[in-house]
């Protein structure tokens, strides 16, 4: 019996587990991470061409299972067995290549888990359901565009390999699957940037994706979060920080600008479609922080009076920065649904100059 609270959906057409393999274009001195091994249609077969392989299942049963079939033969030898979450465990082992037949609660944070590692395997042949295979080969403009799009593209090369129908399964799921392979950028190919900074702009930007960066960037919250960040860098820096609260028109001044930044969009999708959009976009792993920020932005356009909160100092020199690192690069106006990862990365490195970070 199979339990769908995992996502075990086990591949019964044999050619199809050949492909997965043949696409890792394994070599003999390989080790191989397969997550989810589930009965071991795949696992055999990469243990056939590979020196080792690392299989991370979660559900005991099916550890067992793919033990049982390997024992006894001269494969057994190189197959590892981890029982566990792959999410949960601190890091990924490493590894030169990546397979699986992914089970599809974890489809988002497994691509980020393998793309934040410091060394990433060369290769992934991964299985998803087609609607996530979609976002990830999403270009700006699509509509499936999103934070994960960003990120596997300015990190990996990400290519669609075949179509997987669903009655190559057993149970069947209710959608059909795709098979897509992903090469990260290795050694001086990899961006240097740290991937949470990257990640935590683009994370930013794409909690409303359809409104203006502007828009994104005056979201109380998210200045905050700024400044708190800006005030680490100065200390470690040793940049005096004022915090003293400014009293002048400027504290008055920068409430109704932000106010006004709030209002200036003209969506053609309303919120709750943006909303929806979100829902369905990768923010399944998104921290209690963003879900606050979208409250907070709900209650500011509820309110629609300009807050006269007092300021400090160093709160009106973050807003500043922002200001002047969006204009700057004249990317104010644009949306994260229409930035490519370019745009991203020319914002992250001039708000870095500005002592502004994300992580
Ligand atoms: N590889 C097998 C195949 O293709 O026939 C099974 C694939 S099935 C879609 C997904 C497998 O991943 C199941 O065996 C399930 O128990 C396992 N699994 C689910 N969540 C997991 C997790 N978080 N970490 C590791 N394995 C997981």
């Amino acid at each position: 019996r199979f339990d769908k609270d995992f996502g075990q959906h086990i591949l019964k057409n044999p050619g199809i587990s050949d492909a997965i393999v043949e696409k890792a274009y394994l070599k003999p001195t390989d080790v191989v991470v397969e997550v989810g091994p589930g009965t071991g249609n795949i696992t055999v077969r990469a243990l056939e061409k590979a020196k080792k392989v690392i299989a991370i299942e979660l559900d005991p049963r099916m550890g067992a299972e793919v033990t049982k079939r390997v024992q006894g033969t001269p494969l057994a030898k190189k197959l590892e067995v981890i029982l566990g979450d792959v999410i949960k465990m601190p890091e990924m082992p490493s590894c030169d290549a990546l397979i699986s037949n992914t089970p599809y609660q974890i489809s988002s944070p497994l691509i980020f888990k393998m793309l934040s590692m410091p060394n990433p395997p060369r290769i992934a042949v991964l299985m998803f359901q087609r609607e996530f295979a979609k976002r990830l080969v999403a270009r700006p403009g699509d509509a499936l565009y999103s934070r994960l799009s960003v990120n596997v593209n300015f990190w990996a090369t990400c290519k669609h390999i075949m179509k997987v129908g669903k009655q190559n399964f057993k149970p069947p799921p209710k959608v059909e699957s795709d098979v897509v392979r992903i090469e990260p950028l290795l050694g001086s190919a990899r961006p240097n940037v740290a991937f949470e900074e990257f990640d935590g702009l683009l994370r930013i930007a794409f909690n409303r994706k359809n409104k203006t960066l502007r828009a994104a960037f005056s979201v109380k919250e998210v200045l905050a979060m700024c400044e708190r960040n800006y005030k680490v860098y100065c200390t470690l820096n040793n940049i005096p920080i004022d915090e003293s609260i400014a009293t002048d028109d400027a504290t008055a001044a920068d409430d109704v600008d932000v106010e006004m930044d709030v209002d200036d969009d003209n969506d053609a999708k309303p919120d709750d479609e943006d909303a929806a959009a979100m829902d369905e976009d990768d923010d399944d792993d998104m921290p209690t922080f963003f879900k606050e920020v979208k409250d907070a932005d709900v209650a500011r356009e509820a309110a629609k009076t300009p807050s006269r909160n007092p300021k400090s100092r160093v709160a009106l020199v973050v807003k500043g920065k922002v200001n002047k690192v969006l204009g700057s690069t004249d990317l104010a106006e644009k949306r994260a649904r229409q930035c490519d990862q370019n745009d991203f990365l020319k914002l992250l490195l001039a708000f870095h100059e500005e002592g502004i970070h994300f992580s």
